[in-house]
């Protein structure tokens, strides 16, 4: 027989942990699987400084204090365990992994996204030689070389002022003539003297030998198409959210972002959703971990009322 447990959690990033921490702290017996290591995004960035509460910390050092923060209520995490399909049946969740198979009575999907791809000619070819999603991850490559970034959204603005610390010279490449970014993360890009934005521009190719060594511009207002020199291209446009894993299709936005009410269920019943993954404005640590307690108590009173009601297997 697979294992019953109250709460499943896809994903261990502040939503998945903090999801955890309130499962289990509620007595619930929960359970969070995550394919790679606690923390999620958190991982791949370096400092954060709007958390509240915590001025100045690094990406890691959150995602341990949040890991060890869920555990201490008794919260199992299985890492490196993919979630394959979670299908509905009866009034359980039957949850397959690339490892094994669970069975649970509420879900909180806190999986996140995957970076989008720009689709263009070489991006592929020249992922990890020169094409980069992560800045934390792969900056000190590019030490004293020339960094071109691709975006206008948080993620861009916020990584192009990070990686002035390894580039000769950073240049920021956006589709608009605004960003969308934050002010206060726009103020520091342009005060930068490292770098150098470039309006009204994509990129249409990335070109190299074995490694990248330029790129191919096209602006989009004149139409004019020239090569610029970059030995590293990092690509910050987006996520696109996991949700692949779901068999019963529940509602979503036209990006695939899932659609709750305000106790965090979509409309799939004892299916809840928080952090990126679902539809809403900002995507910011703090309403992922506010999305998450939400999920998680609405879980708990979910189950409570199917336990008082009779628990169809
Ligand atoms: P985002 O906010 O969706 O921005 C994506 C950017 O990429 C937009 O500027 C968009 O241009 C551009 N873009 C999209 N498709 C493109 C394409 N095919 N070619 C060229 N440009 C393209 O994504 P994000 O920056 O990754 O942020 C994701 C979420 O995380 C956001 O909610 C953000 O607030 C949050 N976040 C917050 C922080 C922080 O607070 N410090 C840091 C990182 C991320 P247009 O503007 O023209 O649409």
């Amino acid at each position: 027989m697979k294992e019953l447990y109250e709460i499943i959690i896809i994903g261990a990033g502040p939503a998945g942990l903090t999801a955890g921490l309130y499962g289990s702290r509620s007595n619930l017996r929960t359970l969070i699987i995550e394919k790679g290591l606690p923390g999620g995004q958190l991982l791949n960035t370096e400092i954060i400084e709007d958390y509240t509460g915590f001025e100045h910390v690094t990406g890691i050092e959150l995602a341990q204090k949040m890991e060890a923060h869920a555990r201490k209520f008794g919260v199992e995490i299985k890492t490196g365990e993919e979630v394959k399909s979670i299908r509905r049946s009866g009034d359980l969740f039957e949850v397959t992994t690339d490892e094994s198979a669970y069975r649970a009575i509420t879900i909180v999907a806190t999986a996140g996204g995957t970076a989008q791809k720009l689709g263009v000619v070489g991006e592929e070819e020249f992922a990890g030689r020169g094409v980069s999603y992560c800045a934390v991850c792969d900056g000190a490559f590019f030490n004293g070389q020339v960094i071109t970034v691709v975006g206008g959204g948080d993620a861009a603005v916020e990584e192009a002022n990070y990686l002035t610390r390894f580039g000769s010279k950073v240049y920021l490449v956006h589709r608009r003539n605004e960003f969308r970014a934050q002010k206060i993360l726009q103020d520091q890009l342009f005060q930068n003297p490292k770098i150098e934005v470039i309006w009204d521009t994509v990129v249409e190719e990335i070109k190299g030998d074995r490694e990248v060594d330029r790129v191919l511009f096209k602006n989009l207002k004149t139409g004019d198409t020239r090569e610029h020199p970059t030995q590293g291209v990092f690509i910050f446009i987006g996520f696109k959210p996991n949700t692949y894993f779901l068999d019963d299709h529940p509602a979503h936005d036209e990006s695939g972002h899932l659609i709750t009410n305000d106790r965090m269920e979509t409309n799939v019943p004892g299916l809840f959703a928080a952090g990126d993954l679902r539809a809403q404005l900002v995507r910011q640590i703090t309403n992922a971990v506010g999305d998450a307690t939400v999920a998680a108590l609405a879980a708990e009173k979910y189950i409570t009322h199917l336990k008082h009601k009779g628990l169809k297997e």
